[in-house]
């Protein structure tokens, strides 16, 4: 018997090639045979012109990145790898760790910088961020997870985007509590006035920083401040939710898909230690202490040095060994918990 909503899901995906529906459907079905065929659904496509702003965007990416290395200047380079690692930490340790997760707590000046920073990235507002990843969590690998890696490495790295949301995805996802996300008046008035925080320090602000100190054109400025960072950053956080649920050992729990990728890690900063990560979401590390490539973990722990960050939550060892044998004896899943 299928629950309101599910009927239609039915019907939806009755015109999907190769869909296999049942498997789909199952909510809880984390663990069946991941059926990697590349899910287009062109006749899906989200209201609003993403794909062409998709692929303009990235014909504009590759000009910038021949220009970067031809007639942009140095200088312009530079600034614009430290708007990335600035726009990075927001998204990793502000959007993901800070107010996805709450693996850790910041002072009041550390959420500010951290909110520019998650809006020089320009991947929506901490608050529909941290919901797209809250509903993944709680759904992982399933079709209520937003970026379902079992509908293909292209749909989970950025198809999604240009896709309509899979009804699962909102249904399981409005039964999530977010409410503590938009009690930081710094999250909700950055979510409030979005746009003009979008404008200002994902658009302007790295545009016009390369004009001013180093005399570069507006033109290249755009391309290398703007379109090529952008386009960068974007790819480098979308491989957490592709290469690092397909590609890698799941010594933490190896019935989920989420697997360890050092790689994942150089691009994104400390991201792709996955398969630690769902089996631990609220550790503040993102990935097993030891020595590991985590930009993000070494940020945190520098800011914690100067009082900044505090309340670090990290899961002992004692605990990690006996979540895997749980995870072995009870074929336990996700964590419940952020
Ligand atoms: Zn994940
Ligand atoms: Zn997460």
């Amino acid at each position: 018997m299928l629950a309101v909503g599910e009927k239609n899901v039915t019907r939806r995906f009755a015109f999907f090639k190769n869909s296999k529906l049942p498997a789909q459907l199952q909510p809880n079905n984390r663990h069946g045979p991941a059926y990697c065929f590349v899910d287009f659904g062109f006749f899906d496509l989200v209201p609003y012109p993403m794909l062409p702003i998709m692929v303009v965007g990235h014909i504009l990416h590759f000009y910038g990145l021949y220009l970067t290395f031809t007639l942009g200047l140095w200088n312009t380079l530079i600034s614009s790898a430290l708007f990335m690692l600035w726009g990075g930490l927001g998204i990793t340790a502000g959007a993901h760790r800070l107010w996805c997760h709450r693996s850790y707590k910041a002072s009041l000046p550390m959420r500010i910088f951290l909110m520019i920073g998650q809006s020089i990235a320009g991947q929506y507002s901490i608050y529909g961020w941290a919901k797209g990843h809250r509903t993944h969590h709680k759904f992982a690998d399933t079709e209520a997870d937003p970026h379902n890696v079992k509908r293909g490495f292209t749909f989970s790295h950025l198809g999604w985007l240009v896709l309509k949301e899979h009804p699962m995805a909102d249904i399981k996802g409005n039964g999530i509590d977010f409410s503590d996300i938009l009690a930081d008046p710094v999250a909700r008035l950055q979510d409030e006035y979005y746009g003009l925080c979008y404008f200002i320090f994902a658009f302007m602000m790295p545009v016009v920083t390369p004009m001013i100190l180093f005399n570069e054109s507006l033109w290249h400025a755009f391309l290398i401040g703007y379109v090529m960072r952008f386009v960068t950053q974007t790819h480098d956080t979308a491989l957490v939710n592709s290469a690092a649920h397909m590609y890698g050992d799941k010594p933490y729990n190896d019935k989920l898909h989420s697997s360890e990728n050092p790689w994942v890690s150089v691009a994104a900063i400390g991201e792709g230690y996955h398969n630690y990560h769902h089996a631990y979401p609220w550790d503040y590390g993102t990935g097993e202490q030891g020595n590991k490539f985590n930009v993000t973990k070494m940020f945190i722990d520098v800011a914690s040095f100067f009082g900044l960050t505090y309340n670090l939550r990290q899961a002992s060892q004692e605990m990690i060994q006996k979540g895997r044998e749980k995870a072995i004896n009870n074929n336990c899943t996700e964590s419940d918990e952020f």
